[in-house]
């Protein structure tokens, strides 16, 4: 039984088919040949968002922050932590507010941190705030 869904490469942004059964290092880009999971979040601007959200059949997480922003830093490294745990089953994401501040006002972020989880294109959650890494994955896994 396969269990194959599509995401978007972080390196090349196009979208790219893997099996979710497979260790998350040999899950390679179809395009690009580069990894499809780096265990980090990815960094999306104006030009990469829409393709990630359109591309993704597993549940995108993006992270709203700022570099100013100090429980901004505290979100990043309970993010570190879910990104281990969770891939390949969930993509991560940031959006630098300070330099995508159209991707910001489209997504309607009035604080920061802001996290959204979408799932088909559509958004179906949001947290506003910290999180420690425990309760961010209860967060995502109730949502995804
Ligand atoms: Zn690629």
């Amino acid at each position: 039984m396969h269990n194959t869904f599509q995401t978007a490469c972080p390196h090349c942004h196009t979208p790219s088919r893997f099996d979710a059964a497979l260790p998350v290092e040999v899950l390679k880009c179809g395009t690009c040949g580069e990894n499809l999971f780096t265990g980090k979040a990815i960094e999306l601007t104006g030009a990469t968002f829409a393709v990630h959200l359109a591309a993704n059949e597993i549940p995108l997480v993006v992270d709203f922050w700022a570099d100013w922003c100090a429980p901004c830093h505290a979100i990043a490294s309970a993010i570190r932590k879910a990104v281990k745990d969770l891939e390949p089953h969930v993509r991560f994401a940031k959006v630098d507010t300070d330099e995508e501040q159209k991707l910001a006002g489209q997504s309607t972020i009035r604080g920061l941190p802001t996290l959204i989880v979408y799932t088909s294109g559509r958004e179906v959650a949001r947290h506003a705030g910290a999180l420690s890494a425990e309760q961010l994955k209860t967060w995502i896994q109730q949502h995804a």
